[in-house]
Order: structure tokens, then sequence, then C-alpha cells
């Protein structure tokens, strides 16, 4: 069944400038902006500028040099907030949820990078 994408999300609205956020990274093709409810000291969310439903969206239905820019601003955030090693940090996790078994809430693609502190078990029941 073909994707679809519901352009009245949070996170299309946030791209629009119609709900404010506080960008902590922007590319051509990619946005990261602090989570509303943190889970970690450390807990922003990197989402594709396009618009895509959830990870096997983006990754089936963007661009080469969309993806590219994606998985490559990650990295940078965790460099800018100063979780990754290379900044001094130690380490960070990444989670993305697709659909409904994995809660996903917001139905516009994202990756929670989280860090600044222990981030627990990899999965909770
Ligand atoms: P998920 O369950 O993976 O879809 O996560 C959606 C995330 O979006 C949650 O962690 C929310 O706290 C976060 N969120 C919802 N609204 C906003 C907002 N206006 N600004 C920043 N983060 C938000």
């Amino acid at each position: 069944m073909p994707y679809t994408y519901d352009d009245q999300n949070i996170f299309a609205k946030i791209l629009r400038g119609e709900i404010p956020a506080k960008p902590v990274f922007e590319s051509e093709h990619t946005l990261a902006f602090p989570d509303i409810s943190p889970k970690k000291k450390a807990h922003v969310l990197v989402i594709p500028k396009g618009p895509y439903r959830c990870y096997d969206h983006f990754v089936q239905a963007a661009s080469d040099a969309e993806q590219l820019d994606f998985f490559r601003s990650v990295a940078k955030v965790a460099e800018r907030v100063g979780v990754a090693e290379s900044a001094g940090g130690d380490g960070f996790r990444l989670i993305t949820n697709s659909g409904a078994n994995s809660h996903q809430e917001v139905p516009h693609f994202h990756v929670h990078l989280l860090g600044g502190e222990p981030c627990g078990p990899l999965v909770c029941d």
C-alpha cells in the first residue's frame, strides 16, 4: 500500500513556521530542534524537510541528496549538542518510530537523538 502523508502534523507546521521551534541545526534538507518533552538531558529531534511519514517511506521515496544530507546532519547534530565522542561527549542513542506498533505519535519521519546521561535498557515492556 502506498504511503500517505498528512500535512497537518505538528512537524509539518513547524517546517511551515506555523508552530515555533528553536532550531539547533538546519541544512538544505534537514532541520533539528529540541523535543518539547525531553526524556534525557539532551533530546533533539532531527527531521527531513520533505513530506515523509516514517523511516521506510523516507528511504523509499526521498532522493539520494535528501538521504545523504539527513544522515550526515544527524551526526552533525550529535557533535553540536556535545554528545558525540568527537565533541568530547559520552555517546548517544538514536530512535525512530514507524507506525502503530512503535507508537509513532507524529507522522513525519524523525530521529530522536538522546544523550547527556546514560540511556538505560534498549527497550521497556
Ligand atoms: P514519536 O512518538 O516518535 O512520534 O515522537 C514524537 C515526539 O515529538 C515526542 O517525543 C514529543 O514530545 C515531540 N513533540 C511533539 N510536539 C512537539 C513540538 N511542538 N516541538 C517539539 N517536539 C514535539
